[in-house]
Parts: structure tokens; sequence; C-alpha cells
């Protein structure tokens, strides 16, 4: 399977889809949502097999090679039980996933059942009362613990790791360490203008760049830059003889000229690009709806890549809760 290349006048196409496939988490992190109201499912949300059509049509009319399952916090979503077995079917040799962590240990057999083997973590802080402030309750104890049951059962693991000035920027080496010690490639996140953050002033109270990590790094260790894929959004630096990290520099180096995502949300609506408001419903293509042709889906996968900025990423009111960070 897989279709012709869609592609705009900058070579770009969408090869790699996010799926958001769910609002709801049982977390509140103070980068992605401005208090602690914890989100919940949208009302209208896909069901999997609804979810599974979506994705299924996408990969057909699109030459997807990327699919990763997000949210919201996809563990929480009952959804997944159906959805994994779903997925499985599809060719698709990177699948991943992106979780907190706070529910990993017990989810470890649904995944590993389903052949998903790599996920994502985010781990902010190694200090259980910090974890607590900056995800609003959450226990440090049961993602570190998620992460050594992962990696017992063969998992691939990465973590995220979002450097917060006054926060937990002074954390930057020792979640290297931890990473290191355990083989995990570290990834850290800049902080991006989403949501509440789209504020000026917000942001740049918070912000903490790649360059201030790099230098804090250098203090301890030797780094080598090394060459990333065509379209990867992260720098990846070598430390000899102990192991890699990255950094995802949304702002001090954009990516969006060789961006290549789409993303779905759990109700069914396409962005071609987080700088973008504009949202593009599968819903008509949907369980029987009135629209089947894969010309008319094409066309809307055309009008949500136009949608992609042309160099950087400039910030947007939408929470990544919403739309699958
Ligand atoms: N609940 C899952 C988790 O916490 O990993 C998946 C969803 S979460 C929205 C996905 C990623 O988005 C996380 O790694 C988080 O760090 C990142 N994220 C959220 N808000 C962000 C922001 N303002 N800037 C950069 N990354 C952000």
């Amino acid at each position: 399977m897989g279709g012709d290349m869609l592609a705009d006048y900058q070579g770009r196409g969408f090869s790699a889809l996010r799926v958001s496939i769910t609002k709801a988490c049982n977390l509140a992190c103070s980068y992605c949502v401005p208090d602690d109201s914890r989100h919940t499912r949208l009302a209208d949300e896909l069901s999997a097999e609804e979810m599974f059509e979506a994705i299924k049509l996408l990969y057909e009319v699109l030459d997807l090679k990327k699919i990763r399952l997000t949210g919201g916090e996809p563990l929480v979503s009952p959804k997944l039980n159906k959805l994994l077995p779903l997925l499985s079917e599809l060719p698709i040799k990177d699948f991943s996933l992106t979780t907190n962590g706070q529910l990993l240990s017990e989810k470890i057999p649904l995944l590993v059942e389903n052949r998903v083997k790599r996920i994502n973590v985010s781990l902010d802080t190694l200090k259980p009362d910090k974890f607590a402030f900056i995800t609003r309750q959450g226990k440090l104890e049961k993602t570190l613990r998620g992460i050594e049951d992962a990696l017992d059962a063969g998992l691939k693991i990465k973590v995220n790791m979002i450097p917060i000035k006054d926060v937990n920027e002074d954390e930057v080496v020792a979640l290297l360490d931890y990473c290191l010690e355990r083989g995990i490639e570290l990834r850290y996140i800049e902080l991006m203008r989403m949501g509440h953050l789209s504020e000026r002033s917000e942001f740049e109270n918070k912000f903490w760049s790649m360059e201030k990590l790099l230098c804090q790094i250098r203090g301890s260790y030797h780094v080598q830059a090394v060459d990333s894929e065509s379209n990867a959004t992260a720098q990846r630096f070598a430390i000899p003889e102990t192991g890699y990290f990255g950094v995802i520099a949304n702002d001090s180096a954009p990516f969006c000229q060789t961006c290549n995502r789409l993303r779905l949300t759990s109700n069914g609506d396409l962005y071609g690009c987080l700088s973008s408001p504009m949202k593009y419903s599968m819903s008509s293509f949907l369980g029987g709806g009135d629209k089947t042709s894969k010309e008319e889906l094409k066309s809307l996968l055309s009008a949500a890549l136009a949608t992609k900025q042309q160099v950087s990423f400039y910030g947007s009111n939408l929470e990544m809760k919403s739309v699958g960070g």
C-alpha cells in the first residue's frame, strides 16, 4: 500500500503521522496547560474502529513511514486495547508511542503483545517534589518504575525532557547521566510557544535554549555533533564511548523546511502545522460518510499541507494536549 507522493512547493509531504488518541490526560503539566484541571476525553472522540479507519485511509493515500500514538495520555484510553491490535495489521516499521509513564508498568504486556517496540517517555526531573510541581500531582516513582519495567521487557526507550528556566534547567546533566547509565537516548525539547505559553513574556521567562543546555553538558562531557536523518527534528550528539542524546531545537534551529508531520486529533481533525489553527475534518470520510473518494481526501490533505510554515514555528494558541505532542 502507500499512495502517490503529495508534495508542496518546498518538496515537503506527509510521511509521519501523530495521532492524539484521546485528549484525556492523568497529568496537567504546567508547560502544556494553564491550570490543574485534568482534561477529559472529547464528547465526539472517535471510537477505536473509526480511528483505525482514519489511520488506514491516511496510510493508503500517503507515503506514511512513521506513526506515533500520543495524546493527551494514550495509556489512559480504553480504546488502546482495540486500537493496537488493529494497527498491528499495517506494515509500518516505525511505530511508536509517547507517554508520561504513570501507567506504563501495567500497560507493558498490552504494548509488547501488539508489537510496540519503541516508546518515548516524558520525564522532566528526577526530584519527586519537582515532578509533582511540574505535572501537578504526578508521582515520579511510577514513571521511573515504568521505565525500568519497559527496559526489562525489551522496549526501546527515549526520554523527552523540556528544560525550563528556574524550574528544572539545573537537571540537564542529571537527566543525561540517568539516561546514559541505562542506554536510553535523551531528547531535550526546547519549550514551544503553545497554548498559554503563546504569550510572549510567559514564554521568554521560561525558555531555556539549546545553546545553554549544550554549554551545561560540555561542562561534564566531551560532545560531538553527529549526522541526523534529513527530515529529523532532533539534532543528535555523541558522547564518545558513552552514548547519544538529541536536541529538538524548535526555536533556536527551526526545522519547518523539512517538516513531514501530519497530526490527527482524537475527534478526527487533521492539522498540517502546529503553527496553524486550520483544521480539516475527516468525519465525512469515516463510517459510511458521504465522502468516499481518495481524490477528495487528497485535496483535503493538500489544503492541510499548504498550512505548513515556510521557515519557523511562530507560536500557536493550540494546546499540545489537544493536537497531539
Ligand atoms: N501524555 C504524553 C506525555 O506526557 O508524553 C503524550 C502527550 S504530551 C502533549 C507529548 C509531548 O509534548 C511531551 O513530551 C511534552 O513534553 C510535549 N509538550 C507539551 N507542551 C509543550 C510545550 N509547550 N513545548 C514543548 N513541548 C511540549
